[in-house]
């Protein structure tokens, strides 16, 4: 790629986001990164009524915990003298036109368009009403919504993900781009900011499409270069259902306090609905080097839940401690990369490491049974001298073996439950010089260490 791509994010606050718009902000900020160009967060806020502060705040700890930190950070409520100015434009150029319906009279000229066996799009009466006509409207107290005027032909584009694409804008009516009361909607603003800020890629999901065909047209009479434009796939439910920000369906945020790992999370969004194998990945960078648009399915991608708890625990298993040691600081975890190395392999979720924390830290209840106390006894004194290291455990079980006669589950089972107080768990030989000497012994013989 010569100039570095810029693409960006662009979430209304109007919910908490979801997995679905995971995939969207994953593909469009692992792309950029990758090829080394530009993120850009921005908040399609112009909707006041539906948008509020708290969710654009939920949106940036959501893109946050996923690992994506934005070159740039935008919002659409703030750039409204920018809209006015495209607004301006497109009137001079003669492409906005007001009109007075209300939304009774838009449902009625549909209804009788349906009737007469016509696609009940906008029938553009607007567009011949007179200058004493609009007066009327005007006198009336109605104020007009703004129009613009599709060109009306097949507007096409080699779509990054679907190939070649084709929109008939004949077929559509004419976009509303501003509100009676002067608001203006997402069809303008999403495209006045794309060409201001220099967006060379559009990566959404595929109910976007006809939109696109809409804003290539508006892109193209504002005189902005026509961006490349990819349509992905939409996550749905395994039920089929269509994820909804509104209905709060698998937000991050839930999946989040649930424990799930954000880069099993990413993983799953990125690589659900493509040819590429589901499976954990060692960073964001590895995960970006997989974006490939052409491999994107064209049949929805399923999402399924039980399938990211397992992907957490895979992920979890190759994480380097680095990736998780102020989160294993802040649940009170020590131990280090030694302690890490030695339980990993052993959590379904971040959280389970500090049980097994405590297991090496104490104290720990014994599980010692009668019978076992005097080869547990025994075990206590035959345990290496200080100091320990690595090899501690072979070298005591290759002591106790021959002292004891015992072997076997006969042998590992009492000491690992006197040890760690538990059944089954991590290696004994990376838990051992965890524990310690001095612990070790007392729950030997049956002290709460
Ligand atoms: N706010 C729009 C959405 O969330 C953005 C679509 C776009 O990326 O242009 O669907």
């Amino acid at each position: 790629m010569s100039t570095p791509p810029v693409l960006r994010f662009a979430p209304s606050p109007t919910g908490l986001l979801h997995v679905g718009n995971a995939r969207t902000a994953l593909y469009n900020a692992l792309f950029a990164w990758r090829e080394g160009g530009t993120f850009i967060l921005r908040y399609d806020d112009t909707d006041t009524a539906r948008s509020s502060e708290a969710f654009a705040e939920a949106i940036a700890q959501d893109v946050a915990w996923l690992g994506l930190a934005p070159d740039r950070v935008e919002h659409q409520s703030r750039r409204l003298d920018r809209y006015d100015a495209a607004v301006a434009r497109l009137k001079a150029l003669g492409r906005l036109y007001p009109a007075y319906e209300t939304e009774a009279e838009l449902e009625a000229m549909r209804q009788s368009r349906r009737r007469r066996g016509l696609p009940p799009i906008y029938d553009r009466a607007a567009l011949k009403l007179t200058g004493e006509a609009r007066a009327a409207w005007e006198a009336e107290g109605r104020r007009p919504h703004w129009r613009f005027k599709l060109d009306g032909r097949q507007v096409v584009w080699d779509d990054m993900v679907r190939g070649r694409q084709g929109v008939d804008t004949a077929t559509l009516s004419d976009p509303v781009l501003v509100r009676e009361d002067g608001s203006y909607l997402y069809t303008l603003t999403s495209v006045v900011d794309d060409i201001e800020m220099g967006v060379t890629h559009v990566v959404r999901g595929e109910d976007h499409v006809t939109n696109s065909g809409v804003q290539i047209e508006i892109i193209e009479a504002l005189g902005g270069p026509v961006p490349r434009f990819g349509h992905h796939n939409l996550l749905v439910l395994p039920s089929g259902e269509g994820l909804s920000k509104r209905l709060g369906h698998l937000s991050l945020r839930a999946l989040r306090e649930e424990g799930e790992e954000s880069l099993a999370v990413a993983a799953l969004a990125v690589l659900t609905g493509t040819s590429l194998a589901v499976e954990p990945v060692a960073g964001l960078d590895a995960l970006a080097a997989k974006i490939d648009f052409t491999k994107i399915s064209r049949a929805p991608a399923r999402f399924d839940p039980a399938e990211l708890s397992a992907l957490t625990a895979a992920t979890l298993h190759h994480l380097p401690f680095e990736a998780v040691a102020g989160r294993l600081a802040a649940l009170g975890v020590g131990g280090g990369d030694d302690f890490w190395r030695a339980v990993r392999g052993n959590l379904n979720r971040l959280a389970d490491a500090a049980d097994w924390w405590r297991v090496v830290d104490g104290p720990v209840d014994p599980a010692v049974v009668p019978e076992n106390t005097v080869f547990l006894e025994q075990a206590a004194a035959l345990l290496p001298q200080t100091p320990w290291d690595g090899e501690v455990y072979p070298r005591w079980i290759a002591a106790l073996k021959p002292a004891s006669g015992r072997a076997g589950r006969a042998l590992f089972h009492p000491l690992r439950l006197a040890l760690t107080g538990r059944e089954s768990g991590p290696e004994m030989k990376a838990l051992l010089p965890l524990i310690g000497r001095e612990k070790a012994a007392a729950r030997l013989r049956g002290e709460n260490a």
